[in-house]
C-alpha cells in the first residue's frame, strides 16, 4: 500500500486558526484513495529527520510563538533546506511563511528564518484581515482562504502563488499572494487552506507521491461537487470590478 509521512512542524507553536486541518485533508484524500497516511507531530526541540518525511506543514503563529519557535528552527535549517533543494513538499502557511524567508522584523524585534525562500517580512500596524481569492497560475479554479497578519512579504525573484483577485496577500499593494518554490508553496491563506480547495491538497500529494514513487502517478479525481459548489459561490460573491487590485 502507498503511504507518505507527514511532519506536523510544531503544532504545540505554530497552531493558528485551523492549520492542522490541512493535515486531516492530506490524511482524508490519500486514505479516500486506498493510501496511507502517517503524520509524526514534531514538537519544538523535537529531532526531525528529514529523510523520513514526505510532506512538512508550518502553520501560523502569533509574534511571540514565532519568537519562540525561531531557535528550534535555527538547529534544522541545514536539514530543512536541504529537504526543499531535494523537491521535498512543504506547506506553509501564514507565520510559517514568514519564516522560510531571511527575516521576519515585527515592532519590536528580529526574527531569523530559514532562508529557504528569498524573501523577507516586515510587520506594519495594520494588520491584513479578510477573506481572499487568488488566481494561481498552477490551477484551473480560484484559490480560497482567510488571511490574518501584521507582516508585510517582499518576495525577490519567486514565482507568487498567485495573483490577488479580492484581499490583500503580500503586501497589500504588489497584488500578489505568496510563493511556490520547487515543492514548497508558502502562502497567507489560513482557513483551513486544503479543505477548501482540494485541488491545492492534490496538486501537494501528487508531487509527493511521484517524488516517492515515480512520475507516472495520478491521482484518481475525488468527489468533489460541494468543495467546488463553495468554492464558486465566494469567487461569484466577490465578482465585483470594484474589489479587484490593480496590477502593479
Ligand atoms: N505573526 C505574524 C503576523 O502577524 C503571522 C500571523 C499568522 O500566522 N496569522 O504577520
Amino acid at each position: 500500500m502507498k503511504k507518505l509521512t507527514i511532519g506536523h512542524l510544531y503544532p504545540d507553536l505554530l497552531n493558528l486558526y485551523g492549520d492542522r486541518g490541512n493535515i486531516q485533508c492530506f490524511r482524508k484524500r490519500l486514505t479516500w484513495r486506498g493510501m496511507e497516511a502517517e503524520v509524526i507531530p514534531f514538537l519544538s526541540g523535537d529531532p526531525i529527520d528529514f529523510e523520513k518525511l514526505d510532506i512538512v506543514l508550518l502553520g501560523g503563529g502569533s509574534d511571540r510563538e514565532q519568537e519562540l519557535v525561531c531557535q528550534s528552527l535555527q538547529g534544522i535549517k541545514k536539514d530543512f533546506q536541504a529537504y526543499v533543494e531535494d523537491n521535498g513538499v512543504v506547506l506553509a502557511v501564514c507565520g510559517g511563511y514568514q519564516l522560510l524567508g531571511s527575516y521576519y522584523k515585527t515592532e519590536t524585534k528580529t526574527i531569523q528564518g530559514l532562508e529557504i525562500l528569498d524573501i523577507y517580512t516586515e510587520w506594519e500596524p495594520e494588520r491584513m484581515i479578510r477573506n481572499i481569492i487568488l488566481n494561481s497560475p498552477l490551477f484551473d479554479r480560484p484559490v480560497v482562504g482567510f488571511e490574518n497578519h501584521g507582516g508585510r512579504t517582499y518576495i525577490g525573484n519567486h514565482t507568487p502563488f498567485g495573483k490577488v483577485f479580492f484581499g490583500l496577500g503580500n503586501t497589500g499593494k504588489s497584488g500578489y499572494e505568496g510563493v511556490v518554490y520547487k515543492n514548497v508553496i508558502a502562502t497567507y491563506l489560513h482557513g483551513p487552506l486544503l479543505p477548501k480547495n482540494p485541488h491545492v491538497c492534490d496538486y501537494l500529494l501528487e508531487k509527493a507521491l511521484r517524488k516517492k514513487y515515480g512520475e507516472e502517478i495520478r491521482l484518481e479525481p475525488l468527489p468533489d461537487e460541494l468543495e467546488h459548489k463553495a468554492n464558486s459561490y465566494i469567487f461569484d460573491r466577490y465578482n465585483d470590478k470594484k474589489y479587484v487590485l490593480k496590477e502593479t
